[in-house]
C-alpha cells in the first residue's frame, strides 16, 4: 500500500478587512492581477497596492475558462514584456481564481494550456501567486486543479499539481457580500456536494473525511438558517469552502459531477448550476442528501432551474452526447458506483435520470 503525498495551501489571512493585508504578502516588482469583471470600477480596486508597472486584467466570467483564453493571457503579457512578474493575483471566484493558477503554471512552463490538461504534468515551479476569493463554494482557493475547458476536443479537465496551488490566500469574508443571492446558493452547494460524494465514496481517506464532515456541518448550519448571507454565514461559507477544497485534495468526486460536467459540456450551463440541476436527478444515488438539498433551497427560498430552461426535449443525438460526457469520468463513478459502474449506468438509466431533470 502505497500513501499519498498530500499538499495543502501553505499559507492563509483570514477574517473581515483581511484584504488590507494584501500588501504584507506580495513580492517585489511587477506584479499581475486576475480580476473578476464585476469589481471594475468598484470599490475594491481602490483598496489594492497597486503600482504604476502592475498589471490588471479584468476576467469576464461570462463564460468559464477555456485553454485557448489562457494561452491568449499569455501571449497578451508576453507582448508587452509582462511575462515574468513578481506575483500573480487572483481576485474572484472559481473562474478568476483558476485562470490566474493556470497562467501561473504556464508562464514558466513551455507550450499550451492544453498540454497541461491531466495529472502531474507541470514540470516547473509556477510564479509565486496568491488567491483571494470574492465568492465560496467551489473550493478552488484550495484545490490543486484549474479548470479549463478544451473547446476543440471537448475536454473539460484542470492542470492537476502541486504547483496549480496557491501559495498564499487572503480569505476576507467581507468580499462575498455583494454576491446575487441565486448565485450565492449555487456555489455554496458546491462544497456541500463534493463533500458528501467524497463521503459516500469508496475512496477514503480519514483526513479528507474529517474536512468533509465539517464543510457539510457548516452548510447545514448556514442553509437551514434565517439568513443564509449574514455576515456570520458569509464568514462560515468561506470556511467551508475552503475545508471542501481541502477534503477533495484527499479524495474524488462521485455521481453529481460526472452529470454535471456533461451538463457544462453540452450545454455550457456554468458548473455550481449545473450541479443543482443535476440535484434533480440523484434521489436515488443519495435520498438522504437530495431530501436536505431541497429543504435547504427551499428554507432560502431558492428555485432550483430545471434542464428545460436550456433545452425542450432530450432527443437521441443529446441524450448520446450527455451519456458520452458522463460516463467519460471514470475515476469519480467507480468510486462512487464501484467499477461495474457502466453496468449501472446505462444508457437508459442515464437517459432516465436527465428526464427526471426536464
Ligand atoms: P465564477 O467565478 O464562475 O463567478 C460566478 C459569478 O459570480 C460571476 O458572474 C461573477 O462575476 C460573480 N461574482 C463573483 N464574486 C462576486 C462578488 N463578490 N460580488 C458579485 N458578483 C460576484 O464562480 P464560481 O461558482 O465560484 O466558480 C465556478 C468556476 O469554478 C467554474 O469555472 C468551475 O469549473 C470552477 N471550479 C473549479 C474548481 C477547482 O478546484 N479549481 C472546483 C470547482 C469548480
Ligand atoms: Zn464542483
Amino acid at each position: 500500500m502505497k500513501y499519498k503525498n498530500t499538499k495543502n495551501i501553505p499559507y492563509y489571512i483570514y477574517g473581515k478587512g483581511a484584504i488590507n493585508q494584501l500588501k504584507e504578502v506580495l513580492k517585489d516588482g511587477y506584479r499581475v492581477y486576475f480580476i473578476d469583471h464585476f469589481f471594475k470600477n468598484k470599490d475594491l480596486i481602490n483598496k489594492l497596492p497597486l503600482q504604476n508597472e502592475d498589471v490588471i486584467i479584468y476576467v469576464d466570467t461570462t463564460e468559464e475558462p477555456t485553454t485557448e483564453k489562457i494561452d491568449e493571457y499569455k501571449e497578451y503579457l508576453v507582448k508587452i514584456n509582462k511575462s515574468n512578474p513578481s506575483t500573480i493575483i487572483g481576485i474572484g471566484g472559481g473562474a478568476t481564481l483558476d485562470s490566474a493558477k493556470a497562467v501561473a503554471n504556464l508562464l514558466t512552463n513551455p507550450g499550451k494550456a492544453e498540454d497541461y490538461q491531466g495529472w502531474d504534468l507541470v514540470k516547473n515551479p509556477a510564479i509565486y501567486k496568491v488567491g483571494v476569493p470574492t465568492i465560496s463554494g467551489t473550493g478552488a482557493e484550495a484545490s490543486r486543479t484549474c479548470v479549463m475547458t478544451n473547446v476543440k476536443t471537448g475536454l473539460k479537465l484542470g492542470m492537476n499539481s502541486d504547483y496549480t496551488i496557491y501559495d498564499q490566500l487572503i480569505l476576507d469574508p467581507d468580499l462575498t457580500k455583494t454576491v446575487p443571492k441565486e448565485q450565492y446558493f449555487y456555489t455554496g452547494m458546491d462544497t456541500y456536494i463534493h463533500s458528501f460524494e467524497s463521503l459516500n465514496g469508496s475512496y477514503r481517506h480519514a483526513v479528507g473525511d474529517a474536512f468533509a464532515r465539517e464543510a457539510i456541518n457548516l452548510c447545514k448550519e448556514i442553509f437551514s438558517s434565517k439568513d443564509m448571507m449574514s455576515d456570520e454565514n458569509r464568514e462560515k461559507l468561506m470556511t467551508a469552502s475552503y475545508l471542501g477544497g481541502c477534503a477533495i485534495a484527499n479524495s474524488f468526486v462521485g455521481v453529481v459531477h460526472p452529470f454535471s460536467a456533461a451538463l457544462s459540456v453540452v450545454f455550457k450551463i456554468h458548473h455550481c448550476e449545473a450541479n443543482c440541476i443535476t440535484m434533480r436527478g440523484m434521489e436515488k444515488f443519495y435520498p438522504r442528501e437530495y431530501k436536505e438539498f431541497f429543504e435547504m433551497a427551499k428554507k432560502q427560498n431558492i428555485e432550483i432551474p430545471k434542464l428545460s430552461k436550456y433545452i425542450d426535449k432530450l432527443d437521441d443525438e443529446i441524450v448520446e452526447k450527455l451519456y458520452n460526457s458522463t460516463i467519460i469520468h471514470e475515476k469519480p463513478l467507480s468510486n462512487a458506483l464501484r467499477d461495474n459502474f457502466k453496468e449501472i449506468l446505462t444508457k437508459e438509466k442515464v437517459k432516465e435520470i436527465f428526464e427526471k431533470m426536464m
